[in-house]
């Protein structure tokens, strides 16, 4: 791409930013000063002011086996983010400075079949935000214009700040018709507390939540949930009689990534019924195969969103009530980083927060102006 352009900026910006940094091969994050990243042409900047803790983060802030094979440091991390653009490159006409936007975290090649065929969520040569390149837990990120997301003016900033994770469950969610039919949640982590929201949303008759840990059960209920069950105690069967269902689930949404879940998912469905897998896996599995023919199942990977149809669903089912708002449990400044990482990796906690515009360099311009409108306004 050519040099950076930035336009319509004042005051003039500032050269430097802080951002959270994997410094180096081994466990830790660390806040540091880093350089405002270039952009082309094509490109936008992008000042972060809200961002949310996800699953990978945790895995390169732990640096295990994935993290290892996979992050070259040093890496600015982090990929669910809100923000409001600052600057634009020459070949952009679609944003301006101050619009609220979001990133879509995998950045395609844009030329190879399916992305030229519009399905760009099948590209197989994904880049990933925070992860093979810099990422938004920083004041400021650059995108493609491309990957970027408009929010309408109104929606509650926090919850434009999930907009990827909260995209996963949508993409989940809908992979079935969930009109009317009975559903099985294996997993209440921030991705599946979502789904519930979006599967009552979307006119499902029973939502089952499979899920040990009882604080999660809890919010799973507060999502919508018609019964949760605690899979070490409990068989999903006996939940049948109870709820007057007939043969078994139609729809199975798993994500937990525990094979044990998955197991007992496809035990439990419905012939003809339609499992979507979200949860990742840290080893293979062994699955009745026998099953999955006989009752006729589609089992149906789901890796991140549809380039923009789950971008579309979700703002559209948002402004026709759907509220996600008790999936986030926790706030904390950029500055506290240490403290956020910790509850997110409790377990206690579902999504978490972090504001990363105390302190910042433009605290006097649009973001800081309009950053607290959007409460609780959808
Ligand atoms: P999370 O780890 O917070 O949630 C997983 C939940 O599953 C936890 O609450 C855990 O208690 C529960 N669980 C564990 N064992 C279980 C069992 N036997 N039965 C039922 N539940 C069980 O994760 P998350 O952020 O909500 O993400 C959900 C899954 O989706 C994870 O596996 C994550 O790696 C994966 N993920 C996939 C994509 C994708 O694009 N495919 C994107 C993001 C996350
Ligand atoms: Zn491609």
């Amino acid at each position: 791409m050519a040099g950076p352009h930035r336009q319509g900026l004042n005051p003039p910006m500032p050269t430097t930013m802080l951002a959270l940094v994997k410094p180096s091969a081994g466990p830790g994050l660390r806040l540091e000063e880093r350089p405002i990243p270039e952009h082309g042409i094509n490109d936008v900047l992008i000042r972060v002011e809200r961002t949310g803790i996800c699953g990978t983060d945790l895995h390169i802030d732990a640096w295990d086996a994935w993290a290892a094979r996979t992050i070259v440091p040093p890496r600015i991390v982090g990929h669910e983010f809100a923000g409001r653009i600052v600057s634009v490159g020459s070949n952009v006409t679609d944003f301006t400075p101050g619009d609220l936007v979001s990133g879509e975290g995998h950045v395609v090649c844009g030329r190879c079949r399916h992305c030229l065929a519009g399905r760009r969520q099948l590209c197989a040569s994904t880049i990933g935000l925070g992860v093979e390149r810099d990422g938004a837990f920083a004041e400021y990120v650059a995108l493609p214009m491309t990957n970027v997301w408009q929010h309408w003016p109104g929606i509650d900033e926090e919850i434009a700040a999930i907009f990827d994770p909260f995209g996963n469950a949508v993409h989940t969610a809908l992979a079935f018709p969930v009109l009317g039919e009975d559903v099985l949640v294996s997993g209440a982590g921030p991705i599946g507390l979502m789904a519930i929201a979006v599967v009552r949303h979307a006119g499902a008759r029973h939502i089952v939540v499979s899920e040990p840990n009882p604080g999660r059960r809890r919010l799973a209920e507060q999502m919508g949930a018609t019964l949760t069950i605690d899979p070490r105690v409990r068989e999903l069967a006996d939940v049948f009689a109870e709820l007057d269902m007939v043969e078994g689930f139609d729809v199975a949404l798993e994500m937990s990534g525990n094979p044990t879940a998955l197991r007992a998912a496809i035990a439990a469905m419905a012939h003809g019924g339609g499992v979507a897998i979200l949860g990742i896996p840290t080893q293979e599995m062994v699955l009745d195969v026998n099953a999955i023919v006989f009752k006729m199942l589609t089992l149906r990977g789901i890796y991140g969103r549809e380039m923009y149809e789950t971008w579309y669903k979700m703002t559209v089912m948002l402004q026709s009530g759907l509220d996600i708002r008790p999936a986030i449990t926790h706030r904390f400044s950029h500055r506290d980083h240490l403290a956020a990482f910790e509850v997110a990796r409790s377990g206690d906690a579902a999504k978490v927060i972090m504001d990363w515009r105390a302190a910042g360099p433009d605290e006097t311009g649009p973001g800081a102006a309009r950053s607290d409108e959007g409460a609780g306004s959808q």
